[in-house]
């Protein structure tokens, strides 16, 4: 058995301990202060030092009340049992990983108090956070609970305490407990009274203010949230502070209009968009129906036009048969689709290719690709081609 010392104090960064079992590349210590992988914190980084030399501690793991302690396979006949050693912990990673873990509390709290949406997963890593939660909640709720986390984050100081109890006990505290029970018998809870009271195993931060700021980076189908915070947090804050000033600027608008102003561009740009293809549309059309030329029963429709593959694809479904169409767009890039027996996709743009210069391929129905340049007298080429 191994005394949980990160428990105890969860800001412990050397200690002493003596080895009391050693099982394959991993030894037991008597007591710990590396946190092992459970629940959902990755775990502790550092190193132990025996007789002033150290070696790295390459992962933690727990099973029940031990705590077993992986070292590189080549040193563990450097150790017996009863063995003094200190161990010491990566205290900057450690510390990231608590204020990170302590976060996801308040925020699942948060979320929780105010809508009544429970969290279905967290994972916890250095100063990153991935949360996705059990129902969909609108960018002005996230907003909300963004801004009351970060008022407790920063400002507005809350104590974490944590104490042991067991199973029997917990029925006491009834609704006020957030999240699953564990089927173990000794029980730990963190509480942050009047916000939060959860099982959890993990390391956790005195005060709420030592988390800082937060910025989050990703919220998507309304469940899945993920933000970073500590050092990565503030590079991001000055980043996109100063981008968002000088942006404004480049634009001749205020700061606080930058949002609502690129919000109406992306709408127009959509709405140009959609014009644009309803006017190519109507030139395939017209291009179906009255070809460039004609040889001999081969029906060929040539236009410089900026659209997709997948748009064309779907429009050329209904031109006629016996049909090649070739498409010029921007950056000398041709698409050909054809469903012409003497007239394949890949042939024409393998010749395109040899006497232009270029990269590309497809098959006898479409083919896609980059010429060096565009020739003047495409269809003469064509007409060569047919002979
Ligand atoms: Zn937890």
């Amino acid at each position: 058995m191994t005394e949980f010392l990160f428990w105890k104090d969860p800001y412990l960064k050397t200690f002493k301990a003596k080895i009391i079992e050693i099982e394959k590349n991993s030894i037991i210590l008597d007591q710990t202060a590396f946190y092992p992988q459970s629940g959902n914190q990755v775990s502790d980084k550092g190193y132990i030092e025996k007789e002033k030399k150290r070696y790295e501690i390459e992962n933690v793991l727990k099973e029940g009340e031990k705590v077993y302690h992986q070292i590189n396979a080549k040193f563990v006949d450097e150790f017996k049992i009863g063995d003094s050693i200190i161990g010491n912990i990566e205290w900057q990673y450690r510390y990231g990983i608590m204020r990170a873990h302590s976060s996801q509390h308040l925020l699942s709290a948060i979320i929780k108090n105010k809508f009544d949406i429970d969290t279905v997963h967290a994972n916890i890593l250095f100063e990153e956070v991935m949360l996705q939660i059990s129902h969909e909640i609108t960018e002005s709720q996230l907003k909300e609970c963004l801004q009351e986390l970060t008022q407790i984050s920063t400002i507005e100081n809350h104590k974490f305490g944590t104490y042991i109890t067991s199973k029997k006990e917990l029925s006491k505290y009834g609704a006020n407990l957030r999240g699953d029970i564990p089927d173990e018998d000794k029980i730990r809870l963190v509480e942050v009274p009047g916000y939060d009271l959860i099982c959890c195993g993990g390391t956790h931060v005195k005060n709420s203010t030592e988390i800082g700021p937060l910025f989050l980076y990703e919220f998507k189908k309304g469940t899945d949230i993920k933000y970073v915070l500590g050092k990565k947090a503030l590079e991001l804050y000055s980043q996109f502070n100063v981008d968002l000033i000088s942006s404004s600027d480049m634009l001749g608008i205020q700061y606080s209009n930058f949002f609502p102003f690129i919000h109406k561009q992306y709408r127009e740009y959509n709405q140009l968009e959609l014009n644009y293809i309803k006017v190519a549309s109507n030139l395939l059309d017209y291009i179906s129906n009255y070809p460039s030329f004609q040889i001999e029963d081969c029906k060929i429709g040539i236009l410089e036009i900026d659209l997709e593959y997948r748009v064309l694809q779907k429009q050329f479904k209904d031109f006629p048969e016996n049909y090649m169409l070739m498409i010029l767009r921007p950056q000398n890039k041709v698409i050909i689709i054809s469903n012409c027996e003497n007239l394949k996709a890949n042939d024409v743009l393998n010749d395109l290719i040899q006497h232009y210069g270029g990269k590309g391929g497809g098959s006898t129905y479409s083919a896609q690709g980059a010429l060096d340049i565009i020739p003047e007298d495409i269809a003469s080429l064509i007409k060569a081609l047919f002979k």
